[in-house]
């Protein structure tokens, strides 16, 4: 069998940069337009998806092959778009038409000041983005193409972080067009939200959502040789703090390796598969010794998708915000709200899961623990034991709307939390965006679900993108949030989303 390591980087991706014009202008024009491109890609050097300068289109041919080709690769990401000078949109109707990648408007020129005294019509000439990308935004609003459209010069910062930002969208849409995804046993009986159209993620995210039974799992845990599970050992000792009893010559420590064993089985199913995502159910843990908790928080850390009780949709959205804030600070993680701190004026939410909590969330060292574990009927779990560092944080959750998907994020401040020496699981505090009251009334009528990504990595910003460009249908609640604007919003969707499918 081969094995394949999972990547969650973006180095291995590249975006185009693909210059508008015609051949009306001439050689020489044509000449300047090229080389002035080539400066603005420069200009975009330090984005961390790498831009490619193409070279400049001027007929419906060549703008048609370049959207072929850059379908025919997976590690083209997305195209930028520029109309450096007149390019009559029309050519473009049989590129645009065909490109199933993300789109890019960039609007902008090559000078940010204009040589005044200087201005002839030669400059003109050369210098038409202002009216050249009207033409093309009109054309794109036309035939519906979904895009980002980022306004200014590229050296303006702002203007860097928009591209940014759809980069990491498009990087995340890549992963998700790519997924294969293992459910391990079928989701929690009789919970509504975990449930899902499997075929309709296929075609809106590209992801293959297949389940295996446990037992094939149990099959790779039981494969795991001692000296591998040595070395895994050895690991944890080296990262966290491993508490006494589970040490080796401590009277727990058959339970550590029976967690290091269930993290080499994991890992190796997946690998050999191919997967990117996974997800466990209590309800149906085979001959599995405990319930998984360790592998999969440490498999999380690594890039994986992970679903508790059965919960692929959010394993998902863990795989692609692992995606999206590859090499940034912070992570993703599986989060389920969990409890309320309901003191007036300093409400907070204390959010869980059983164990399954990313240790990506916390730059602190975590605790590794052993504890008795009601649900599942198993051994006592191995588990890290930590809390989310204080700071921006962002929760998202995916709905089955019956005709759609629906993302709802919220925006949240993850706090310090008071220590919680009886409650040994990984773990965030947060305050929610605008406040408590409103957030949850928002989340509750919108149907939005119990299990969320929540991520430190990427901000709201990307996550719009992302919606975008998957075409899904995104309700932020944040700052600017109120109840009465909410429930006027979920309306019009419930309108849009069904007229829009004609559209
Ligand atoms: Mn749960």
């Amino acid at each position: 069998m081969t094995r394949r390591t999972l990547s969650t980087s973006l180095d291995g991706y590249e975006v185009w940069f693909a210059t508008g014009s015609q051949t009306l202008y001439g050689e020489e024009t044509l000449r300047q337009v090229a080389a002035q491109s080539r400066q603005v890609v420069a200009g975009l050097g330090s984005l961390p998806v790498r831009v490619v300068h193409k070279p400049v289109l001027i007929e419906p041919d060549g703008i048609r092959r370049l959207a072929l080709e850059a379908n025919s690769r997976d590690d083209v990401i997305g195209v930028i778009a520029w109309m450096h000078t007149f390019s009559p949109a029309k050519m473009w109707i049989a590129g645009l038409d065909a490109l199933h990648k993300p789109l890019l408007h960039l609007h902008t020129q090559a000078n940010v000041g204009l040589p005044w005294g200087d201005i002839d019509f030669d400059f003109m000439n050369l210098n038409q983005a202002a009216h050249g990308d009207r033409e093309f935004g009109y054309i794109q609003t036309r035939l519906g193409v979904p895009r980002k459209t980022v306004v200014g010069h590229v050296s303006d910062p702002a203007v860097l972080v928009q591209i940014e930002q759809w980069q990491r969208a498009a990087a995340g849409l890549a992963a998700a067009r790519t997924l294969k995804l293992a459910r391990f046993g079928d989701n929690m009986r009789n919970v509504a939200v975990t449930e899902g159209d499997k075929t309709e993620a296929q075609l809106r995210f590209g992801v293959q959502v297949n389940t295996w039974g446990v037992n094939e799992l149990v099959d790779a845990v039981d494969a795991a040789s001692a000296a591998d599970i040595d070395a895994l050992v050895d690991e944890y000792e080296q990262l966290y703090d491993v508490v006494p009893e589970l040490r080796r010559g401590g009277e727990r420590h058959q339970s550590l390796r029976d967690g290091a064993a269930i993290e080499l089985g994991l890992r190796s199913f997946l690998e050999e598969g191919g997967f990117g995502a996974f997800t466990t159910s209590f309800e149906d843990l085979g001959a599995l010794t405990q319930l998984p908790g360790l592998g999969v928080q440490r498999l999380m850390a690594e890039g994986y998708g992970f679903g508790a009780e059965g919960d692929w949709k959010t394993a998902i959205l863990v795989r692609v915000a692992n995606v999206m804030g590859a090499g940034l600070p912070g992570g993703a993680s599986l989060m389920e709200d969990y409890t309320y701190d309901l003191v007036p004026g300093d409400q907070k939410i204390l959010g869980a899961h059983m164990l399954e909590v990313s240790p990506s969330l916390t730059t602190a060292r975590p605790s590794l623990q052993i504890h008795p574990l009601g649900i599942g009927g198993k051994d006592d779990p191995v588990r890290l034991v930590f809390t989310a560092d204080p700071g921006p944080a962002v929760v998202v959750a995916l709905s089955d709307m019956r005709d759609r998907f629906r993302l709802v994020a919220n925006v949240v401040d993850n706090v310090s939390a008071p220590d919680l020496p009886k409650l040994p699981v990984g773990r965030a505090v947060w305050k929610p965006q605008p406040d408590f009251t409103t957030s949850a009334t928002c989340w509750l009528t919108a149907g939005a679900a119990h299990h969320t990504v929540m991520t430190t990595a990427v901000g709201i910003d990307v996550w719009r993108d992302f919606a975008e460009l998957a075409q899904t249908e995104l309700l932020v609640i944040d700052e600017d949030t109120t109840v009465r604007g909410f429930q006027r919003e979920l309306r019009w969707n419930q309108a849009y989303y069904r007229l829009a499918q004609g559209l």
